[in-house]
């Protein structure tokens, strides 16, 4: 296989960028983190992180974290405030990413049929942002709609794609059902057969998408559960996705070994081995959010612990009564408290996804 560039300027990625760093990852056997961001701290955060470790990151909004985003006292309807939200989250991105020094692929997360809307709203903005600039607003955006029979979901998949591949954009669809609970959709109680994609299935998705584009990732189901729970009766079966590749080569002879880009949702409480024998069956991204909640939580918590003398009220601590406490309950203080423990959390995913000083 030809040695590819590693080479990608600082900022968004969007593109045959997004192409190239997807293969550059295949070739390599790592895999981009995937970071749910609902305000500048989070998205700072991964900015930082991906900046460090000199390697790219998928810094995405899901539908309520961008309506977080936007505020609460947004007037506007809820799919407005998630649009709203996405597009301030990505001009906060753009307008720092380069001065970071990170490379990051913009994205939004699921989105199921109903919020559809969010979307287009997107693709409008996205539209507008390719014809004053000649890129998209965000690298790519994902549908779930995971829950519609499969014809229905490709033929919806496929229209999107149609209208992003002038941009340039990149599409993450959704097969079979991902267990557990993630944007409102609670799949917690299904069979356990539905948990697993079929390589038939896989392969009917491949085949609906690359005739319009082959900018397109797969999100299939192997057993993979949103959220963390305790150990159930769920058994993770990455070697679905290698059936699933060596049977789409077969039928198509392919070029590449491997011709699906997969994305491994309900990340978040997997062993390293499963992470390492997923991307070496091709998953170039993984979306751990729950698990960076709690690192932010977590790191904000020892905190509150550790500093409990100092705030308890605006004046007064263990060094005398009027002595003033403001030092340490600044909410940049304790934000970059979880901020810390955050960009720790991350750097682990980075390791465990191998990806590591992977670009130039
Ligand atoms: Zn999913």
């Amino acid at each position: 296989m030809a040695d590819l560039r590693t080479h990608f300027a600082p900022g968004v990625l969007t593109g045959q960028d997004v192409s190239d760093v997807f293969a550059l990852a295949k070739q390599r056997g790592f895999a981009l983190p995937a970071v749910n961001c609902l305000g500048s701290n989070s998205m700072n955060a991964v900015m930082e992180t991906a900046a460090a470790l000199n390697s790219p990151v998928v810094l995405q909004f899901s539908h309520a974290g961008a309506a977080f985003l936007a505020g609460h006292g947004v007037h506007a309807g809820a799919a407005d405030r998630s649009v709203l939200g996405s597009i301030a989250g990505a001009s906060h991105v753009r307008a720092l990413a380069k001065a970071y020094g990170a490379r990051v692929m913009l994205h939004t997360d699921h989105a199921a049929q109903p919020l559809l809307g969010w979307v287009d709203g997107l693709l409008d903005a996205g539209e507008a942002h390719f014809e004053q600039t000649g890129t998209p607003l965000f690298s790519s955006h994902m549908l779930d709609l995971s829950e519609l029979p499969l014809e229905q979901n490709l033929e919806i998949c496929v229209t999107y794609l149609t209208r992003m591949a002038p941009l340039g954009m990149t599409l993450e669809i959704e097969l079979g059902i991902t267990g557990g609970e993630e944007d409102g959709v609670e799949n917690s109680v299904v069979a356990p057969a539905d948990l697993y994609s079929t390589p038939e299935e896989v392969a009917f998705a491949y085949e609906q998408l690359i005739q319009v584009s082959d900018r397109f990732t797969i999100a299939a189901a192997f057993g993979n559960v949103h959220g963390v729970y305790s150990p159930g009766n769920v058994v993770l079966t990455p070697m679905i996705l290698r059936d699933a590749q060596h049977h789409i080569a077969d039928k198509h002879s392919t070029a590449d070994p491997r011709p699906v880009d997969f994305v491994f949702h309900g990340g978040s409480g997997s062993t390293s081995e499963d992470i390492a024998q997923a991307i070496s069956f091709g998953v170039v991204k993984m979306n751990i959010d729950t698990d960076l909640q709690w690192a932010f939580w977590d790191g904000v918590r020892s905190y509150s612990v550790q500093a409990a003398p100092y705030l308890q009220a605006q004046i007064g601590n263990p060094e005398g009564p009027d002595r003033p406490n403001k030092s340490h309950y600044d909410p940049k203080v304790w934000l970059r408290r979880g901020e810390e423990a955050f960009i720790e959390r991350l750097q682990q995913a980075f390791h465990e996804l191998n990806n590591v000083d992977t670009l130039d």
